[in-house]
């Protein structure tokens, strides 16, 4: 209870442009598996779990799940800082094909299929709106009008 496994990849900050380590210290948490034990998935690992329970694990559907499985992580930089920062995890069959650092836009929102639930909180600080008042079902929908206006949700 209250474990998870992480997704770790040398990731490029777009802030001060130095890559990440290969480890948790990107802080790029999951909990896809049943059981998560605090592994590490890199590009390679095999990685299983039900796609049917994604929307359960600490994601928000973005649109209908396709292969392969894209979802939007949330990493912070290790050497400035900065938070948060995105990253695109791709999940191809049970493997990890892909972990690269991307930025929140709506080309990014269009290609992913789920996104990690923490961003409910940009979305609502950038909507000018109590995250406890913001439902669930209109965290996407609202996080895609900011990103229409050009909104940069990479701003803490
Ligand atoms: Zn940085």
């Amino acid at each position: 209870m209250g474990t998870f496994d992480n997704f770790v990849a040398q990731l490029r900050c777009p802030r001060c442009q130095r890559l990440s380590s290969a480890d948790d210290s990107t802080g790029i948490q999951t909990k896809l598996r049943d059981e998560p034990d605090a592994s590490w998935f890199s590009v390679g690992s095999q990685l299983s779990f039900d796609l049917h329970r994604v929307a359960e694990s600490g994601y928000l559907p973005v649109q209908p799940a396709g292969q392969p499985l894209r979802l939007l992580q949330i990493w912070s930089c290790g050497h400035c800082g900065k938070y948060p920062n995105w990253a695109e995890v791709v999940i191809q069959g049970d493997r990890v094909a892909a972990i690269e650092a991307v930025p929140l836009d709506l080309a990014t929102l269009d290609r992913i299929h789920f996104i990690d639930e923490d961003v409910a909180y940009f979305v609502a600080a950038h909507a000018g709106r109590e995250l406890a008042d913001v439902p669930y079902a209109e965290i996407v929908p609202l996080l895609r009008d900011l990103l229409k206006c050009s909104v940069d949700l990479s701003s803490g």
